[in-house]
């Protein structure tokens, strides 16, 4: 049974009551979690206000720098077995599993460099000042973390957090917490103080909503969905605690006729598949330009009709979805496209060894999906592609920003002038110009407009959010 971390200790819940872990390639449960209560939370933000209050704001940058360089270390040490806990927590893929536990390597490497980086400015002013501005951490900082890549968003909210000078209160997803228990061990292990990173775990609208609640948290980082964004961002505003929201998207992979197909298709069918389309800014809309529109939808068929899907440990293309309620929701996405007469491509096969139990589904490529068709507005979170056609580049920008979203656009074009025009009039946080997420890279500011959200996580960016500037002026004639 697995058990809060608060204070660099293994704590149980005040409710007396677990969680069931259950393991998504077989729908079994295999383990248990503590069901966090508002006192659990309350005892976490104690342990980090203390160790705010009392070693860690002492330390330079530079130590700092230290103790998540070590972190690092710890976590590259402890890579396979970090991925083997994903894996049978989320249901992910080997090779997913250990990218994303080596992301969470590459975070704290980042961000320990990053520490001792991080300046204020002096500014020009009246004769007699000297002004100053000095670049300080919120405190305490609350991370609200979905169950998708627990790792990787643990490693760019909490890693950005730490190297900026605040300490961690951190609520894993319900359905996914194990890797982060283990990461607060081994930060233990590699010296950060008591109190530096608590995790309590349990359901969203008891802990994770004390807190969002709670008035010692200084600031909340959240991702996860626009609507439980919305529900943080009242409660939040109640006190006025600053927040940083990365909600979803419905992005848009546009493809131009004169683009290199043979470079672009891979991509476009990975940005879907990973992570069995359990991704924020997965490539879920699909723009291709009219003349290109038959001959690519007939090569991506075939490759969606090749994409395997099974048990996580088998290391397929795709591997089962979180929980029965995610599958239940790709469904129902499914069967409106049915009654819609949304036409189906192909799809991918569930592999003879999936269990029945597990929550597998099929990848899905949908052409013709109209744009107001909420398969074509809202986010799916399953590998389900709906395609489109656009005659122009005026279209293309029309259609690419015709959601609620702005996340991320792919745009493939060998045009060098289309492809800034392109990403000047594309709403989202990120543009990518002939791939899609540039592998992911740690440096690079990551975060939404419109209702993907606001704020940036990742690269240095985050430490702005993460800091709030104080201005010192001084009267010295
Ligand atoms: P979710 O919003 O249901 O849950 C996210 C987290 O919020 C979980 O830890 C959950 O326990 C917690 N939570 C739920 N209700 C809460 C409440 N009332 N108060 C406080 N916390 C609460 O989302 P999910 O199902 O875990 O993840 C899927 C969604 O997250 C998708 O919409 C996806 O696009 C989004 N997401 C976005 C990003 C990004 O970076 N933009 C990354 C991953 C996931």
């Amino acid at each position: 049974m697995q058990l809060h971390y608060i204070g660099n200790s293994k704590v149980r819940s005040t409710s007396e009551r677990t969680i069931p872990v259950i393991d998504p390639s077989d729908g079994h449960p295999y383990d248990e979690i503590q069901r966090g209560t508002a006192e659990d939370m309350d005892a976490a933000v104690k342990a980090a206000r203390q160790c705010y209050e009392g070693v860690w704001r002492k330390l330079s940058a530079a130590e700092r720098g230290r103790l998540l360089m070590r972190l690092s270390q710890k976590i590259a040490e402890h890579a396979d077995e970090l991925a083997a806990i994903e894996q049978r927590d989320c249901g992910k893929p080997t090779k997913q599993a250990k990218a994303d536990a080596l992301a969470l390597v590459r975070y704290f490497e980042f961000y320990s460099g990053a520490c001792d980086k991080l300046h204020g400015e002096t500014i020009p002013y009246q004769q007699g000042y000297t002004v100053l501005t000095w670049r300080e951490p919120h405190g305490v900082t609350g991370h609200v973390i979905p169950w998708n890549y627990p790792m990787q968003i643990f490693g760019r909210s909490v890693g950005g957090a730490l190297a900026a000078g605040n300490v961690c209160v951190v609520k894993p997803s319900e359905d996914a917490c194990l890797s982060l228990l283990r990461v607060a061990e081994l930060a233990a292990e590699a010296g950060f103080p008591d109190g530096a990173i608590n995790i309590v775990t349990g359901y969203g609208h008891e802990v994770g909503d004390a807190l969002a609640r709670h008035a010692g948290i200084d600031h909340i980082s959240f991702t996860g969905s626009p609507r439980v964004g919305t529900l943080i961002q009242q409660v939040a505003a109640e006190r006025h605690c600053p927040v940083t929201l990365e909600l979803g998207g419905k992005s848009p992979q546009v493809v131009f006729a004169d683009a290199d197909l043979d470079e672009a298709l891979p991509v476009v069918i990975n940005a879907i598949v990973q992570n069995a389309g359990q991704t924020c800014s997965a490539g879920s809309r699909l723009l291709v330009e009219q003349s290109l529109y038959e001959p690519l939808l007939e090569r991506l068929g075939k490759a969606f009709a090749n994409l395997r899907v099974g048990p996580a440990a088998m290391d397929l293309d795709v591997g089962p979805l979180i929980r029965q309620s995610q599958q239940q929701r790709v469904w129902d996405f499914l069967s409106d496209a049915q009654h819609a007469d949304i036409p189906m491509v192909a799809q991918g096969q569930v592999v003879d060894e999936a269990p029945e139990s597990g929550y597998y589904q099929a990848p899905t490529l949908l052409r013709d999906v109209p744009v107001t068709h909420r398969l074509a507005q809202e986010e799916v979170f399953g590998p389900v592609l709906a395609s489109m056609s656009f005659k122009d580049e005026d279209q293309a920008v029309e259609m690419a920003n015709a959601t609620h979203f702005g996340l991320v656009a792919g745009i493939w074009t060998r045009d060098g002038a289309r492809q800034l025009r392109m990403a000047r009039r594309v709403k989202s946080g990120q543009v990518f110009i002939n791939n899609y997420g540039a592998g992911g890279g740690v440096e690079l500011p990551f975060g939404g407009v419109k209702s993907s959200g606001y704020g940036r996580e990742k690269g240095f960016e985050a430490l702005y959010g993460f800091t709030t500037v104080k201005t010192v002026a001084i009267k010295h004639g």
